[in-house]
Formats: structure tokens, C-alpha cells, sequence
């Protein structure tokens, strides 16, 4: 199968409330325009130096969320090319981003990373840490970019009941911060949870976004 049918087979078999990020990390621009001419209009890069190149190759009406670590010297270079940063692990970043995106005149989405795997190395916010951003109020000051919802990684384990309990708890994270500060605001919407060996896991338990890479691509080099 080519890239155009495992994505296409991929979108058929989701809820229409699922999108897919097509994540394209260490493959070629080529690859992304296989699945763009298959009509797909959203990707995920987690490295500045792949974005950027890219970026400029591809067509412009890609719509790019950044999803892997962003230190905040490199902001500047990404602020410009995304729609959405998925993966915010901390306020200055936060900052930054809100920063550059100004001097833009952009306003970027950007998904609060919560981290809920076992794993110790892995990147993101506890809920506590981020309830108290949200309740601090000090993300209404930050005009330039807009909460558009928590994003998620599960551990690394083919436990699926250990996964699927991860997946959970950070949807009743997500429902609880819905009902408590953002039941009237339509952009608080997106949990991203679920990737190639798990999403369907993290579709039974309420994503709305899947960043799937290997699954559409196949195998990293
Ligand atoms: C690489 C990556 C993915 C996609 O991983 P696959 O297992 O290839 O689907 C999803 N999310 C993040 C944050 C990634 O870095």
C-alpha cells in the first residue's frame, strides 16, 4: 500500500470529530506530497530544522502544528510557518510564543502538553501545574495566542488497559477544565491524544486529534 491509501483507509475508519496530523518527521518533502495530493491539509514536524526546509518547499495551505519540544530560542523561527503548537511544556515558552507571534501579527493555537505517561524523560505540564496557568488568568494577557485544548502522550508500553487508563484520566482533565473555565469558549476544544499504535484506543476515549506518523509513512530511518 502507498502513502495516499493507509492515510485514506486511516480517515475512513474515524469519527468525523477526529482529525488526523499527518506526521511527517524524518521523511521527505516528497512523502508529505504524496498524502497533500491525496487532498490531506494538516501535518506534524517535531524539529525546527526539518519544519523550516519543509515548509518551504511544500505547498502553503499545509497547515503545520509543531509537536515536539520547542526551546524557547527557537519560537522565532517557528512562529511564523504553524497553526498550532501542541506541545507547550512550560510558561516562558508559553511567553515566547506570544512574544514572536505578536510581532507577527499572528495568533498561534496552542495545546497545553500534559504529561501523563510513566516515564520520566517525557515532556509536559501535571494537571495541578496546569490548572494553575489557567486559573492564574495569566493566559488572557497573552493576546497573540489562543488555548485550543491539552495534548498527551501515553508510556511506552504494549499494556493497552495501561494506556487506555493514562488516555482517560487526562480526558477527565480535560472535561473538568471544559466544564470549570471554558463552557462558553468554542476554541477550548482539542484533546490530542493517540498515536499510530494507540489511537484507537484514544479515539474510544474522546480525541479529537491523532498525530500519526509511522502508520502513514512507515518506518523512521
Ligand atoms: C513521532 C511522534 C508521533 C507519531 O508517532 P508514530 O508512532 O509514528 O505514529 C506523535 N506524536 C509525537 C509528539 C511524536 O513525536
Amino acid at each position: 500500500m502507498n502513502i495516499a491509501s493507509r492515510l485514506n483507509r486511516i480517515k475512513e475508519s474515524l469519527p468525523s470529530t477526529v482529525q488526523v496530523v499527518a506526521v511527517s518527521k524524518f521523511h521527505e518533502a516528497s512523502a508529505i506530497h504524496e498524502a497533500y495530493e491525496a487532498g490531506h491539509r494538516l501535518f506534524g514536524e517535531s524539529r525546527v530544522q526539518e519544519l523550516v526546509p519543509k515548509y518551504n518547499e511544500l505547498p502553503k495551505d499545509i497547515r503545520w502544528h509543531f509537536i515536539g519540544h520547542l526551546q524557547s530560542n527557537k519560537v522565532k523561527q517557528v512562529v511564523p510557518l504553524v497553526d498550532t503548537i501542541e506541545s507547550v511544556d512550560s510558561l516562558k515558552l508559553l511567553e515566547e510564543i506570544d512574544k514572536e507571534a505578536a510581532k507577527f501579527n499572528r495568533t498561534i493555537k496552542i495545546l497545553l502538553q500534559i504529561h501523563i505517561a510513566q516515564e520520566e524523560h517525557k515532556y509536559g505540564f501535571s494537571f495541578d501545574e496546569a490548572e494553575e496557568i489557567i486559573r492564574s488568568g495569566r493566559l488572557k494577557t497573552l493576546s497573540h495566542v489562543k488555548l485550543a485544548g491539552l495534548m498527551g502522550m501515553a508510556s511506552f508500553t504494549d499494556n493497552d488497559a495501561q494506556i487506555r487508563s493514562e488516555f482517560k484520566c487526562l480526558a477527565g482533565f480535560f472535561s473538568k477544565l471544559k466544564a470549570s473555565y471554558f463552557a462558553a469558549d468554542d476554541s477550548f476544544k482539542e484533546l490530542s491524544i493517540g498515536m499510530s499504535d494507540d489511537f484507537p484506543i484514544a479515539i474510544e476515549e474522546g480525541s479529537t486529534l491523532v498525530r500519526i506518523g509511522s502508520k502513514i509513512f512507515g518506518a523512521r530511518e
